[in-house]
């Protein structure tokens, strides 16, 4: 199928085909997990799963960049806030998440200087207009934004700027997947893989997902047309009892990635053992800053020492985050907790799965 405008991946009739084809098809109960926020906030949005058979279950996971920083990592965040002469830069989503005892913008607005940036680019300017403060990017996200964190830091580098340097909090997306599997309590019959980060590692990222665990992954775009289509290739592949890797995002990604990207992004980074929030360490899922740029690594400039903080109490993030609760699983929703007065990220992030079901339930 080959089309060009915006509206046709919104188009009615080709939803329904779409939605026909499932309902004509599907046999078995499926479970199947949408990775990406943006997937569960434009499920949301369009009321997918209520188009779809009732054996059809859609489930959240770990692809809220924002919601699977732990509650230690945010905590170091507020720290760096409260040095002197520091200048914190950060992505928007960041500012109102919760930490042990305050957030960014309690900070903010008790005088810290925490500002909101677009691109890490930005940063590097910021750091050269400011030659007597230190200005630190908050390096929370996936392979789709650690390639261009990595280009700000070897620009850096490139061009002297000494009083710039990143926390880096990245994660990576199939370490994750296969630390989901490996959990009993985890049920996925497929995965709806994000489209963002693999334009970065391409389709070929999940082959140990298809080969050692024999679980079907769709590489889906942001449309309701391509979440259809990603849902009806899953099913069929289910169906047929089926584990291969397909991608349905082909305008953006293909089965290789972005080779230089990675290259950009292993240059600078190294994978590490990371904590994910309520799901825990998962090996080799987070990408620390390589000894080579350690004078670019905060951790290494600054004195961010933290305990280890555990997350908010009645909170069920980290089980939203892995598939097993939902947002109405959790006693705090909607009254405790909201978008105005949240409780955890998944209720702040404009990706998180509790702001989701909040606005469109
Ligand atoms: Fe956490 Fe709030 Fe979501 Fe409950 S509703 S899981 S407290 S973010």
């Amino acid at each position: 199928m080959k089309m060009k405008h915006i509206s046709e991946y919104r188009d009615k009739e080709i939803c329904q085909n779409f939605i026909d084809k499932i309902f004509n098809l599907h046999k078995k109960e499926i479970r199947l997990m949408e990775v990406c926020g943006t997937h569960t906030m434009s499920i949301a949005r369009s009321g997918i799963k209520q188009l779809l058979p009732d054996t059809i279950t859609l489930l959240s996971g770990p692809g809220c960049p924002v919601c699977v920083t732990s509650q230690t990592e945010i905590d170091k965040f507020i720290k760096l806030s409260q040095i002197r002469d520091v200048i914190v830069t950060t992505f928007g989503d960041l500012m109102r998440v919760p930490g042990t005892d305050s957030s960014l913008l309690k900070e903010r607005a008790e005088g810290a200087d925490v500002r909101i940036v677009y691109s890490t680019l930005d940063c590097l300017e910021i750091a050269k207009k400011n030659p007597d403060k230190e200005v630190v990017f908050l390096g929370v996200g996936f392979e789709t934004t650690a390639p261009t964190i990595a280009s700000a830091i070897i620009n850096a580098k490139k061009q002297n700027v000494k009083n710039f340097s990143v926390i880096s909090s990245h994660k990576l997306v199939p370490p994750a997947l296969t630390g989901l599997l490996q959990n009993a309590e985890v049920k996925v019959d497929g995965f709806i893989c994000p489209g963002h980060a693999s334009v970065i590692i391409g389709g070929k990222a999940y082959v140990p997902i298809i080969e050692d665990y024999h679980v079907p992954c769709v590489v889906a775009g942001f449309e309701p047309v391509d979440i259809l289509q990603s849902i009806y290739m899953l099913v069929k592949q289910v169906e047929n009892n089926e584990a291969k890797i397909e991608i349905a995002y082909k305008r953006v990604v293909n089965f290789e990635g972005n080779a230089k990207a990675r290259e950009v992004m292993y240059e600078v980074f190294d994978p590490y053992d990371a904590p994910w929030r309520g799901i825990g360490v998962i090996p080799q899922s987070g990408l620390k800053i390589r000894s080579k740029y350690q004078n670019y690594d905060a951790e290494n400039k600054f004195d961010i020492i933290v305990e280890e903080a555990p997350e908010p109490k009645g909170c069920a993030c980290g089980e939203i985050l892995s598939g097993t609760k939902t947002p109405y699983d959790c006693s705090l929703f909607g009254n405790k907790c909201t978008p105005d007065d949240p409780v955890g990220p998944c209720m702040v992030s404009t990706e998180g799965t509790c702001a989701a079901y909040y606005k469109y339930r």
